[in-house]
């Protein structure tokens, strides 16, 4: 039977990816070598970081002044590498999920940090509009895509200080203006590589502002001058990535990937809004992710959690459970899930529907 592979992260690659990855750990660039075991000092890895590099400033339409860094220690090491290096005093935070209360709580660190506006009191099921960034704040941190609750912010935010952004888990899937951002982080395992590399888009002149003294493993600096390779990088997560940018270039970049986006994720709300049985968590229609569908049962069905999940579990949908803190269903519409998978659910909710 086909699986559909709804998993919020690690999730979903594109068989290109996994195909040449899995190539490349046999034989890798004709070496006769597995990618796993040459150096990463060796000409044809060195090619690979420097493609990998350049094809993401490419599909991202990077603007000069900016470097692309591929580093370890997922985004949670970037909730403190971010005011590390660049909180002097004070930054403002935007508080609309856990994985953004993390990165709050890691700046606590470093100085004060102001809590903008936060969606808690509801569970995170929307996105604060109304709020001031103060001034004074050294940058202003957002979670663009809100893997757990399924709420994006879909705009680049202007709020007169630098603003950082993790995209976890909605980078490459639509066009942003990376010249309004100061710094976006991510980790790698949702739209580009297997877990283990992490990304970091950083202007250069924000750094070395700051008075501390910064470990060097955890200084942007240190990454910038040595390209990424100050210490051994995942080779084999960035090989991956590279796969994957190639793949993102060939389907039209992130205009192309945005496209299938609204259409798979606008099929699935579609449905959740016209199944008797199901409704969305999300408050309002414009905070819907395009990433992470997340819905439960309506009231009156409630007690079907169960009997639903198994019956689309047999037809081969898989990670739709979701989030133990929202609980009900997540379906991960990542670049790489294609549109089949996305109607297979669709028909399974209608044929549970005809079922009740
Ligand atoms: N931010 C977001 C938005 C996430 O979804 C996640 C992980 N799912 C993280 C941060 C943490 O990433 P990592 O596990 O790479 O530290």
């Amino acid at each position: 039977m086909k699986k559909h592979n709804f998993y919020a992260g690690p999730s979903i690659l594109p068989e290109f990816t996994i195909k040449n990855t899995a190539e490349a750990v046999t034989n890798f660039a004709g070496t006769g070598l597995s990618v796993m075991e040459v150096s990463h000092r060796s000409k044809e890895f060195v090619a690979v970081m420097d493609e990998a590099q350049a094809l993401f400033k490419e599909l991202l339409n990077i603007p000069e002044g900016y470097e692309v860094l591929f580093l370890g220690g997922g985004a949670s090491t970037q909730f403190c590498m971010v005011p590390f290096n660049l909180m002097k005093k004070k930054a403002a935070y935007l508080n609309t999920g856990s994985w953004a209360a993390k990165a709050q709580k890691e700046g606590k660190h470093f100085g004060e940090v102001v809590e903008v506006a936060s969606s808690k009191d509801a569970n995170y099921n929307y996105i604060p509009k109304d709020y001031k960034v103060p001034a004074d704040a050294d940058y202003f941190h957002i979670t663009t895509n809100n893997t757990i609750y399924g709420t994006e912010i879909k705009e680049d935010l202007e709020v007169g200080v630098p603003l950082v952004a993790d995209m976890s888990s909605d980078i490459f899937s639509r066009p942003i203006d990376v010249s309004k951002y100061a710094l976006i982080y991510g980790g790698a395992q949702k739209n580009l590589a297997p877990a283990g590399v992490t990304f970091v888009i950083v202007k250069k002149d924000l750094l070395g502002k700051v008075d501390r003294d910064i470990p060097t493993m955890l200084d942007y600096r240190t990454h910038i001058d040595k390209g990424s390779m100050f210490n051994t990088p995942p080779v084999l997560p960035v090989y991956a990535a590279l796969q994957t940018l190639i793949w993102l270039k060939e389907q039209g970049g992130v205009e192309g990937m945005h496209k299938k986006n609204i259409e798979k994720a606008g099929l699935l709300y579609d449905e959740i809004d016209r199944n008797k049985l199901f409704k969305g968590t999300v408050a309002s229609k414009e905070d819907r992710s395009l990433m992470n569908v997340c819905f439960v049962m309506n009231e009156e069905y409630a007690e079907l959690e169960k009997e639903f999940f198994e019956f689309a579990s047999e037809r081969g949908m898989i990670g739709i459970k979701g989030h133990r803190s929202v609980g009900g269903f997540r379906a991960s519409t990542y670049n790489a899930l294609p549109l089949e998978s996305v109607k297979a659910l669709v028909e399974t909710m209608q044929e549970f529907e005809k079922k009740h």
